[in-house]
């Protein structure tokens, strides 16, 4: 047994705790970031590597993808290569004329509010950006901003520069218990001892609210399992990221029963990713074949010559999914001391260097340069109070 000591202890070393350690320690913190399994052992690795605008709606979410678009593109930039930045753009589309209205209100919204995008009014429009697409579609949307990389690259990479700047990382090391004395948490409890740390930052992923349990405390971060089905190789002929307009919707609902929309893109390996599904279901980690069905389905609504592909394989994870679609960020004022950085759901490879930026603001004592209350961890119990 030791007893190690840190000014900030992450637990979890899935992006979000890697992000969250690699900005805390270039704030100049004593850093220990412990992981109960290996790194990117969690959803960061059953996912895809979506930077999306195109699919936000209003709002503190969309504000703090933005943020965390120009920390990807601006303070990370040397680093594009390490994870395969690419710009590849996305094509939201309407599968028939009634969406098309929506897609224009949804388009003239986000351009007031600095989102690039360029209708496609009809679908030869949409077919002279991706000539595979279905000629029975009604028209689309083109998002050039949105861009993807690859997670478990970006991982390991932001826990090697994170290590770079003195960052301890102690993986296959569980966090039992966490540490509180006089009313605020001071550390973790591990199977090798105690971590005393000035704070404690739950990257717990869809497990964040197990670890705030660990304190008594009720954080409502929920698994949406979700999957995802690999083709076979092809010479690259889908060139974006395709989707449905119903996948916007899909996001913003709060059903638990299996949801499907398709969306589509090649990669430059040549395997095309076709997902996606969203259900409650625990963490039940059973293959579904009504849903892998439904994804193919959708997909060849969306490029017909995908029926000819065959599959190499599906995966799934859980996306950390909040009552309010809003991620958690910052210090529990319940525990003081202990503070989260969970619940971004599907979009949590875009929005960690964002969310990991501004709390090491907060934690290193700066002003964060977002205002972070729309986030606050203990919103849910004011709300069960009410
Ligand atoms: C099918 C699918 C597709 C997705 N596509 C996208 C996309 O295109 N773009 C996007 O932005 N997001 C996407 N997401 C969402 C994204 O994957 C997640 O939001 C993100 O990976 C969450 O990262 P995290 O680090 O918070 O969690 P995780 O990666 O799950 O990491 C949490 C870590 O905490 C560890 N841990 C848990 N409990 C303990 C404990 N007690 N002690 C120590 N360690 C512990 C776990 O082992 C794990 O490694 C997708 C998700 C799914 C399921």
């Amino acid at each position: 047994m030791r007893s190690r000591s840190a000014d900030v202890v992450v637990i979890g070393a899935g992006i979000m705790g890697a992000a969250t350690a690699y900005f805390a320690a270039a704030a100049g913190l004593r850093v220990i970031l412990v992981e109960r399994g290996g790194i990117a052992a969690g959803t960061s690795s059953r996912c895809e590597g979506n930077l999306l605008v195109s699919d936000k709606e209003l709002g503190p979410e969309l504000e703090l993808t933005l943020y965390s678009q120009r920390v990807w593109r601006e303070d990370l930039a040397e680093h594009a290569d390490a994870w395969e930045f690419e710009t590849k753009g996305g094509i939201i589309v309407a599968e028939d004329p009634e969406t098309t209205v929506v897609l224009e209100k949804l388009a003239a919204h986000q351009r007031s509010l600095g989102i690039e995008v360029e209708l496609l009014g009809d679908i030869d429009a949409v077919r002279e950006l991706e000539p595979y697409a279905n000629p029975a579609l009604s028209s689309g949307a083109f998002y050039p901003g949105d861009a993807q990389i690859q997670p478990i690259l970006a991982t390991h990479h932001l826990i090697r520069l994170a290590r770079g700047l003195g960052t301890e990382l102690l993986l296959r090391t569980p966090v039992e218990e966490l540490v509180t004395r006089g009313g605020r948490a001071v550390g973790v409890r591990t199977p090798d001892g105690v971590i005393s740390a000035g704070a404690v930052v739950n990257c717990a992923g869809p497990w964040a609210g197990e670890v705030a349990g660990l304190a008594g405390l009720d954080l409502p971060v929920m698994p949406r399992r979700g999957f995802v089905l690999v083709t076979e190789p092809v010479p690259v002929t889908i060139h974006h990221k395709v989707y449905s307009a119903g996948y916007v919707g899909d996001v913003a609902s709060a059903d638990a029963v299996l949801q499907v929309s398709p969306v589509v893109e090649g990669t430059p390996s040549g395997t095309v990713l076709l997902g996606s599904s969203r259900e409650r279901v625990g963490f039940d980690t059973s293959f579904s074949q009504e849903a892998v069905a439904r994804i193919a389905q959708a997909a060849v609504r969306l490029f017909p010559a995908l029926a000819d592909l065959a599959l190499l394989r599906t995966y799934s994870g859980f996306r950390p999914y909040c009552p309010d679609h809003l991620p958690v960020i910052g210090e529990d004022a319940r525990l003081p001391g202990l503070w989260h950085a969970g619940g971004q759901e599907g979009a949590g490879i875009g929005l960690s260097v964002g969310i990991a930026k501004l709390l090491a603001q907060a934690l290193s004592g700066a002003a964060p340069d977002m205002d972070l209350a729309p986030f606050r961890p203990d919103r849910f119990a004011e709300r069960l109070a009410a």
